[in-house]
């Protein structure tokens, strides 16, 4: 896959900044020639003096214009070039043979200048004008060494400054394109805290900015690189894994050191690393990687390519970046989910609270109107607490509470939900379960709570108090969720009232 990178354009005043030691030198010495002209024996030679000055004045022209966009437009481009590679041409033909290494400084000039404002092109356009209009003149002298040394000087030095320009230009050009990609990535994934959005503009971004055939970045996870974003060669590959042990990605984390490999050809060296295939059937010949740290986040984020060679330091750096900001948002949206997670949670027992509770409840509701299954939920309240807590303390009466948590929690299933009511009463909702299934599941829900081993601050074992539920169906006792609770509430102290330590089932369970 070939990208064509964006390519940012210099500010006028920067170039402009750039030309103005040429444009100084430059008309000093069209100075030099006008005055030169003006003095020539036995007459001044006018036309060069004239044709001098003209330069003079296009080029301050040219200089004090060059920050108007209009300047450096197409057209403008193409017209200077050729008004310069004429003028220059014609040069040629006034300038007296003694002053030809002043048109070797022009010629080179003029190259530069027009390779920093225009292009590498426009530059060429000047030396081919150039050598268009002075070759037939000076082709009879250029028949020995040392003239064609002479005259082909100025056109090489020229073509190898051009050389230079363009790549110092291209270069710089990458590197500030390189600034704005991880601006804008850091942007952007600063705005998000969800992982999917995360890693979609981490492959976006690299798709951009970097030429790989294969990326992608690795989650630690139980001492097993799991690959949450995998590319190879225009396929995305999902759910892979890489070894910890013996792999370069695993080598990466546990040294937590960036890897660079520009040409796999040649032995890599990292101790007990063999080479390990992933995606495509196909062994890459360079191979670079990161690794990415943080509280929540351990991994790598690594490029591949089928060619050698193919990434440079700059690519390196660019990754490097890029990972840190992954590695942030990664860790971020984590540490949000924990937050939010946690806010859902009832802090002493760990089931949800209240409020949580409710909004599963409603949606459990929803989903058991439209599957159309009965949804069962019991509410459970502690025998004689104050009392309870008054013999044993507080203390012990938390472990109750805590206990009699992971008891309900052994016995219900992974869609069931438990609520912390208040105090020490708690709710229970079954999705699918019928009366009769729910009255089995809080019996044993009693059961285990009588096996449960408590002790007090002394680690001598306290007796456990006993638990009594009531139980209502969804939507047969009540269609609406707070009359499903109120039902509930309501059998609680029926149960209560029988003594404690007892269920009441719903109506249903007596039919059944
Ligand atoms: P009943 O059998 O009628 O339910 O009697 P009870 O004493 O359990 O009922 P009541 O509602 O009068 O008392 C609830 C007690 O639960 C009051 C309080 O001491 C205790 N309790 C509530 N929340 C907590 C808690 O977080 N920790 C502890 N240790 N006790 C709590
Ligand atoms: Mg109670
Ligand atoms: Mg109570």
């Amino acid at each position: 896959m070939k990208n064509t990178r964006p390519v940012t354009s210099f500010a006028p005043h920067e170039i402009r900044r750039f030309i103005t030691p040429l444009t100084i030198v430059t008309i000093v010495i069209l100075g030099g020639v006008v005055a030169t002209a003006l003095l020539e024996k036995p007459k001044g030679n006018s036309l060069l003096a004239v044709f001098g000055g003209l330069g003079i004045v296009y080029i301050l022209t040219g200089h004090t214009l060059i920050v108007r966009s209009t300047f450096r437009a197409g057209t403008y481009r193409l017209m200077n070039s050729l008004l310069t590679g004429l003028g220059l041409g014609i040069l040629t033909l006034l300038l007296p043979d003694a002053m030809i290494e002043v048109l070797y400084l022009l010629t080179v000039f003029s190259a530069v200048v027009m390779a920093t404002i225009s292009g590498r092109s426009y530059a060429y356009l000047i030396l081919l004008l150039l050598a268009t209009i002075s070759l037939p003149v000076k082709l009879p002298l250029l028949r020995a060494l040392d003239p064609l040394v002479g005259y082909s000087t100025p056109f090489l030095i020229s073509i190898v400054v051009v050389e230079v320009i363009v790549r110092i230009k291209d270069t710089t050009q990458e590197n500030i394109h390189r600034l704005e990609t991880i601006n804008n990535f850091s942007r952007q994934i600063m705005q998000t805290l969800d992982t999917e959005t995360t890693l979609s503009l981490l492959k976006t971004t690299i798709q951009e900015a970097l030429e790989a055939d294969t990326y992608f970045i690795g989650i630690l996870r139980d001492d097993v690189i799991q690959l949450e974003l995998f590319y190879d060669e225009g396929e995305y590959f999902t759910g892979m894994q890489v070894p910890l042990e013996g792999t370069l990605s695993g080598w990466v984390i546990k040294n937590q050191k960036e890897l660079f490999l520009p040409d796999m050809r040649e032995e890599v060296g990292l101790e007990g690393v063999e080479s390990y295939i992933i995606g495509k059937e196909k062994a890459s010949l360079a191979w670079v990687g990161v690794p990415l740290k943080a509280e929540n986040v351990t991994g790598i984020l690594a490029l591949a390519s089928y060619t050698a060679n193919a990434f440079d330091r700059a690519d390196l750096q660019l990754l490097a970046s890029l990972g840190q900001h992954v590695t942030l948002a990664l860790d971020n949206s984590i540490r949000h989910a924990q937050v939010e997670k946690q806010a859902q949670l009832d802090s002493l027992t760990g089931v949800f609270n209240h409020g949580y509770f409710l909004k599963r409840l409603a949606e459990q509701a929803e989903e058991a109107l439209q599957s159309k299954t009965p949804l069962s939920l019991i509410m459970l309240d502690i025998d004689y607490f104050k009392q309870y807590n008054d013999t044993y303390g507080h203390l012990v009466g938390d472990r109750i509470l805590t206990s009699l948590c992971t008891a309900v929690q052994r016995n219900i299933k992974q869609t069931d939900a438990v609520g912390r009511w208040g105090g020490e009463e708690f709710v229970i909702s079954l999705p699918g379960a019928s009366g009769g299934q729910a009255y089995q599941i809080a019996r044993r829900i009693g059961e285990t709570m009588r096996s449960l081993r408590v002790e007090d601050r002394d680690r001598r074992t306290v007796p456990i108090p006993t638990v009594s539920q009531g139980i209502a169906v969804y939507p047969s006792e009540a269609n609406e969720i707070y009359r499903l609770i109120d039902v509930a509430d309501k059998r609680l102290y029926v149960a209560k009232g029988r003594g404690r330590n007892q269920i009441e089932p719903g109506k249903e369970f007596w039919q059944e």
